[in-house]
Protein backbone atom coordinates (compact mmCIF):
# COMPACT_ATOMS: atom_id res chain seq x y z
CA UNK A 1 0.00 0.00 0.00
CA UNK A 2 2.91 2.51 1.19
CA UNK A 3 5.82 2.73 -1.77
CA UNK A 4 9.25 3.53 0.21
CA UNK A 5 10.88 6.35 -0.69
CA UNK A 6 14.17 5.27 -1.85
CA UNK A 7 14.07 3.98 -5.31
CA UNK A 8 17.22 2.00 -5.29
CA UNK A 9 18.01 0.31 -1.88
CA UNK A 10 14.41 -0.65 -1.04
CA UNK A 11 13.39 -2.78 1.94
CA UNK A 12 10.42 -2.98 -0.84
CA UNK A 13 11.89 -4.01 -3.62
CA UNK A 14 13.99 -6.64 -1.56
CA UNK A 15 10.47 -8.41 -0.28
CA UNK A 16 9.03 -8.16 -3.67
CA UNK A 17 12.50 -10.06 -4.97
CA UNK A 18 12.19 -12.50 -1.74
CA UNK A 19 8.69 -13.19 -2.99
CA UNK A 20 10.09 -13.65 -6.91
CA UNK A 21 8.62 -10.80 -8.30
CA UNK A 22 9.68 -7.71 -10.52
CA UNK A 23 8.48 -3.79 -9.58
CA UNK A 24 6.92 -4.32 -12.85
CA UNK A 25 4.51 -6.59 -11.39
CA UNK A 26 3.14 -3.95 -8.97
CA UNK A 27 0.29 -2.62 -11.44
CA UNK A 28 -1.58 -1.13 -8.69
CA UNK A 29 -0.85 1.28 -5.83
CA UNK A 30 -3.30 2.85 -3.70
CA UNK A 31 -2.56 5.86 -2.02
CA UNK A 32 -4.31 7.19 0.84
CA UNK A 33 -2.92 10.30 0.76
CA UNK A 34 0.53 12.17 -0.83
CA UNK A 35 1.77 13.35 2.32
CA UNK A 36 5.58 12.29 1.06
CA UNK A 37 5.66 9.41 4.04
CA UNK A 38 3.04 7.81 2.33
CA UNK A 39 3.58 8.85 -1.60
CA UNK A 40 6.82 9.72 -2.14
CA UNK A 41 7.83 7.19 -4.43
CA UNK A 42 4.60 7.50 -6.08
CA UNK A 43 5.96 8.91 -9.21
CA UNK A 44 8.20 6.38 -9.70
CA UNK A 45 5.69 3.35 -9.41
CA UNK A 46 3.87 5.21 -12.03
CA UNK A 47 6.95 4.96 -14.32
CA UNK A 48 7.05 0.99 -13.50
CA UNK A 49 3.50 0.98 -15.31
CA UNK A 50 1.81 0.76 -11.98
CA UNK A 51 -1.91 2.34 -11.84
CA UNK A 52 -1.64 4.63 -8.42
CA UNK A 53 -4.84 5.37 -7.18
CA UNK A 54 -5.71 8.62 -5.46
CA UNK A 55 -7.90 11.34 -4.21
CA UNK A 56 -9.00 13.76 -6.83
CA UNK A 57 -7.62 16.31 -4.85
CA UNK A 58 -3.84 14.93 -4.74
CA UNK A 59 -3.91 13.77 -8.06
CA UNK A 60 -2.54 16.66 -9.92
CA UNK A 61 0.05 16.96 -7.28
CA UNK A 62 1.69 13.73 -8.52
CA UNK A 63 1.82 14.88 -12.21
CA UNK A 64 3.03 17.90 -10.90
CA UNK A 65 4.27 17.45 -7.64
CA UNK A 66 5.81 21.05 -7.42
CA UNK A 67 3.68 22.93 -5.06
CA UNK A 68 3.62 19.93 -2.75
CA UNK A 69 7.69 19.71 -2.72
CA UNK A 70 7.70 23.56 -1.55
CA UNK A 71 4.96 22.90 1.14
CA UNK A 72 7.19 19.51 2.13
CA UNK A 73 10.49 22.15 1.92
CA UNK A 74 8.86 24.54 4.32
CA UNK A 75 8.40 21.18 6.96
CA UNK A 76 11.51 19.50 6.24
CA UNK A 77 14.02 22.50 5.46
CA UNK A 78 17.65 20.57 4.37
CA UNK A 79 15.79 17.27 5.18
CA UNK A 80 13.92 17.24 2.16
CA UNK A 81 16.96 15.14 -0.07
CA UNK A 82 18.17 12.64 2.97
CA UNK A 83 14.48 11.99 3.58
CA UNK A 84 12.46 11.54 0.75
CA UNK A 85 15.46 10.63 -2.07
CA UNK A 86 13.93 11.82 -5.35
CA UNK A 87 10.24 12.86 -5.63
CA UNK A 88 9.69 12.17 -9.35
CA UNK A 89 6.44 13.30 -11.78
CA UNK A 90 4.40 10.70 -12.26
CA UNK A 91 2.93 10.25 -16.11
CA UNK A 92 -0.41 11.64 -16.29
CA UNK A 93 -2.35 8.15 -17.59
CA UNK A 94 -1.43 6.37 -14.67
CA UNK A 95 -2.62 8.54 -12.30
CA UNK A 96 -6.40 7.09 -11.26
CA UNK A 97 -8.23 10.38 -9.49
CA UNK A 98 -10.89 7.67 -7.45
CA UNK A 99 -14.08 9.12 -5.87
CA UNK A 100 -15.55 8.83 -2.67
CA UNK A 101 -17.48 4.82 -2.54
CA UNK A 102 -15.48 4.06 -5.69
CA UNK A 103 -14.50 0.62 -5.95
CA UNK A 104 -11.81 -0.75 -7.96
CA UNK A 105 -11.46 -4.42 -8.53
CA UNK A 106 -8.13 -6.51 -8.90
CA UNK A 107 -7.50 -9.81 -9.48
CA UNK A 108 -10.76 -11.29 -7.09
CA UNK A 109 -10.31 -8.20 -4.54
CA UNK A 110 -12.15 -5.15 -4.19
CA UNK A 111 -11.36 -2.03 -2.70
CA UNK A 112 -13.75 1.05 -2.02
CA UNK A 113 -12.51 4.66 -1.56
CA UNK A 114 -13.72 6.36 1.80
CA UNK A 115 -13.33 10.39 1.78
CA UNK A 116 -11.88 10.90 5.20
CA UNK A 117 -10.11 14.41 5.44
CA UNK A 118 -9.24 15.95 8.71
CA UNK A 119 -5.72 14.87 8.46
CA UNK A 120 -5.44 16.18 5.08
CA UNK A 121 -8.21 17.15 2.46
CA UNK A 122 -7.12 14.61 -0.22
CA UNK A 123 -7.45 11.48 1.93
CA UNK A 124 -8.82 8.19 1.33
CA UNK A 125 -9.23 5.20 3.33
CA UNK A 126 -9.31 2.24 1.92
CA UNK A 127 -11.66 -0.47 2.65
CA UNK A 128 -11.62 -4.17 1.93
CA UNK A 129 -14.71 -4.97 1.46
CA UNK A 130 -14.71 -9.07 1.79
CA UNK A 131 -12.54 -9.02 5.07
CA UNK A 132 -14.07 -6.07 6.67
CA UNK A 133 -11.33 -4.47 7.42
CA UNK A 134 -9.90 -0.55 6.72
CA UNK A 135 -6.37 0.91 5.25
CA UNK A 136 -6.33 4.19 7.24
CA UNK A 137 -3.55 5.88 6.40
CA UNK A 138 -3.35 8.94 8.76
CA UNK A 139 -6.99 9.00 9.30
CA UNK A 140 -7.26 6.98 12.51
CA UNK A 141 -3.83 8.85 13.39
CA UNK A 142 -0.38 7.01 14.55
CA UNK A 143 -0.20 3.55 17.01
CA UNK A 144 3.14 1.58 16.45
CA UNK A 145 3.15 -1.74 16.57
CA UNK A 146 1.35 -3.24 19.64
CA UNK A 147 1.39 0.29 21.98
CA UNK A 148 -1.19 1.24 23.31
CA UNK A 149 -0.40 4.73 22.89
CA UNK A 150 -1.75 6.82 19.66
CA UNK A 151 0.09 10.09 18.50
CA UNK A 152 -2.00 13.13 16.96
CA UNK A 153 -1.59 13.05 12.94
CA UNK A 154 -1.60 16.52 12.47
CA UNK A 155 1.14 17.64 10.53
CA UNK A 156 0.42 20.91 8.74
CA UNK A 157 -1.30 22.57 6.30
CA UNK A 158 -5.00 21.11 6.47
CA UNK A 159 -5.67 19.61 9.97
CA UNK A 160 -9.22 20.00 10.54
CA UNK A 161 -10.64 18.68 13.62
CA UNK A 162 -14.83 18.81 12.81
CA UNK A 163 -13.90 16.95 9.40
CA UNK A 164 -11.39 14.24 11.50
CA UNK A 165 -14.23 13.95 13.90
CA UNK A 166 -16.89 13.05 11.15
CA UNK A 167 -14.28 10.61 9.46
CA UNK A 168 -14.08 8.90 12.74
CA UNK A 169 -17.88 8.89 13.25
CA UNK A 170 -17.76 7.17 9.82
CA UNK A 171 -15.54 4.74 10.85
CA UNK A 172 -17.07 3.77 13.91
CA UNK A 173 -20.41 3.12 12.09
CA UNK A 174 -18.67 0.80 9.73
CA UNK A 175 -18.09 -1.77 12.49
CA UNK A 176 -14.52 -2.92 10.96
CA UNK A 177 -13.00 -6.24 12.20
CA UNK A 178 -9.78 -4.19 12.09
CA UNK A 179 -7.76 -0.69 11.01
CA UNK A 180 -4.11 -0.66 9.32
CA UNK A 181 -3.26 2.18 9.98
CA UNK A 182 -0.11 3.27 7.65
CA UNK A 183 2.19 3.98 11.16
CA UNK A 184 1.73 0.64 11.49
CA UNK A 185 0.66 -2.53 12.44
CA UNK A 186 -3.06 -3.93 12.99
CA UNK A 187 -5.46 -2.37 15.74
CA UNK A 188 -8.08 -4.84 16.70
CA UNK A 189 -9.63 -3.41 19.50
CA UNK A 190 -10.96 -0.78 17.03
CA UNK A 191 -14.23 0.46 18.82
CA UNK A 192 -11.68 1.43 21.75
CA UNK A 193 -9.31 3.03 19.45
CA UNK A 194 -11.82 5.25 17.87
CA UNK A 195 -12.98 6.45 20.72
CA UNK A 196 -9.56 7.58 22.07
CA UNK A 197 -8.93 9.04 18.82
CA UNK A 198 -11.95 11.05 19.41
CA UNK A 199 -10.67 12.16 22.71
CA UNK A 200 -7.18 13.23 21.26
CA UNK A 201 -8.20 15.15 18.45
CA UNK A 202 -10.62 17.03 20.67
CA UNK A 203 -8.20 17.32 24.10
CA UNK A 204 -5.25 18.64 21.74
CA UNK A 205 -7.24 21.20 19.68
CA UNK A 206 -9.03 22.33 22.99
CA UNK A 207 -5.45 22.93 24.99
CA UNK A 208 -3.46 24.64 21.64
CA UNK A 209 -6.70 26.82 21.78
CA UNK A 210 -6.49 27.83 25.64
CA UNK A 211 -2.99 28.40 25.46
CA UNK A 212 -3.05 30.65 22.32
CA UNK A 213 -6.24 32.75 23.91
CA UNK A 214 -3.83 32.89 27.20
CA UNK A 215 -0.72 34.88 24.59
CA UNK A 216 1.17 32.20 24.80
CA UNK A 217 3.94 32.38 22.26
CA UNK A 218 4.01 29.76 19.33
CA UNK A 219 7.21 27.92 20.81
CA UNK A 220 5.60 27.56 24.42
CA UNK A 221 2.17 26.50 22.51
CA UNK A 222 4.52 23.78 21.27
CA UNK A 223 6.20 22.52 24.97
CA UNK A 224 2.46 22.21 26.27
CA UNK A 225 1.39 20.01 23.23
CA UNK A 226 4.37 17.93 23.04
CA UNK A 227 4.45 17.72 27.27
CA UNK A 228 0.36 16.47 27.12
CA UNK A 229 1.05 13.81 24.22
CA UNK A 230 4.29 12.80 26.37
CA UNK A 231 1.90 12.69 29.28
CA UNK A 232 -0.72 10.05 27.28
CA UNK A 233 2.46 8.64 26.17
CA UNK A 234 3.47 7.82 29.88
CA UNK A 235 -0.03 6.91 31.04
CA UNK A 236 -0.26 4.63 27.91
CA UNK A 237 2.80 2.51 29.16
CA UNK A 238 4.83 3.37 26.02
CA UNK A 239 8.42 2.33 26.68
CA UNK A 240 10.96 5.37 25.75
CA UNK A 241 12.68 3.64 22.87
CA UNK A 242 8.97 3.18 21.03
CA UNK A 243 8.53 6.70 22.22
CA UNK A 244 11.34 7.47 20.39
CA UNK A 245 10.02 5.85 17.05
CA UNK A 246 6.98 7.74 17.49
CA UNK A 247 8.75 11.17 17.38
CA UNK A 248 10.95 10.09 14.22
CA UNK A 249 7.85 9.18 12.88
CA UNK A 250 5.20 11.85 13.82
CA UNK A 251 7.29 14.46 15.50
CA UNK A 252 5.67 16.98 18.61
CA UNK A 253 6.79 19.55 17.26
CA UNK A 254 5.26 19.04 13.79
CA UNK A 255 2.10 18.16 15.24
CA UNK A 256 1.81 21.26 17.11
CA UNK A 257 2.07 23.91 14.11
CA UNK A 258 -0.26 21.70 12.23
CA UNK A 259 -3.07 22.46 15.57
CA UNK A 260 -2.00 25.93 15.90
CA UNK A 261 -2.25 26.74 12.15
CA UNK A 262 -5.62 25.64 12.90
CA UNK A 263 -6.50 27.41 15.82
CA UNK A 264 -5.03 30.60 15.06
CA UNK A 265 -7.61 30.53 11.57
CA UNK A 266 -10.60 29.93 14.01
CA UNK A 267 -9.26 32.90 16.85
CA UNK A 268 -8.98 35.13 13.21
CA UNK A 269 -12.28 34.60 12.43
CA UNK A 270 -13.78 34.75 15.92
CA UNK A 271 -12.61 38.12 16.12
CA UNK A 272 -14.50 41.25 15.51
CA UNK A 273 -13.92 43.12 12.24
CA UNK A 274 -11.76 46.04 12.40
CA UNK A 275 -14.18 49.18 12.50
CA UNK A 276 -14.01 51.14 9.25
CA UNK A 277 -12.52 54.22 9.06
CA UNK A 278 -14.80 57.56 8.43
CA UNK A 279 -12.55 57.36 4.75
CA UNK A 280 -13.73 53.90 4.30
CA UNK A 281 -17.06 54.49 5.33
CA UNK A 282 -17.53 57.14 2.76
CA UNK A 283 -15.61 55.19 0.22
CA UNK A 284 -18.49 52.30 0.77
CA UNK A 285 -21.44 54.51 0.51
CA UNK A 286 -20.55 55.72 -2.42
CA UNK A 287 -19.95 52.46 -3.85
CA UNK A 288 -23.09 51.03 -2.93
CA UNK A 289 -24.45 54.38 -4.61
CA UNK A 290 -22.62 54.00 -7.57
CA UNK A 291 -23.99 50.33 -8.09
CA UNK A 292 -27.64 51.69 -7.38
CA UNK A 293 -27.08 53.53 -10.33
CA UNK A 294 -25.60 51.51 -12.58
CA UNK A 295 -28.78 48.54 -11.26
CA UNK A 296 -30.96 51.75 -12.61
ZN1 LIG B 1 0.04 12.30 6.40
Amino acid sequence: MKPDRDQLSLPLLDGLAQLGFKPTAVQDIFLTHIHLDHAGAAGWWARQGARVHVHPRGARHLVDPSRLLAGAQAVYGDRMKELWGEILPAPEAYVIPVEDNQSIQVGDIELTAWDTPGHARHHHCWILDEEHIAFTGDAANVRLNRNRHIALASAPPQFDPPAFEATLSRLEKANFLELYPTHFGVVKDVSDHLSRCRQIVCGSTELVLAHLRNGLSPTAVSEHFSAYARERAERDGCPPESWDLYELINPCSMCAEGVQLFCQELLAKERPAPRRTALARTFHAQKRLFALICWK
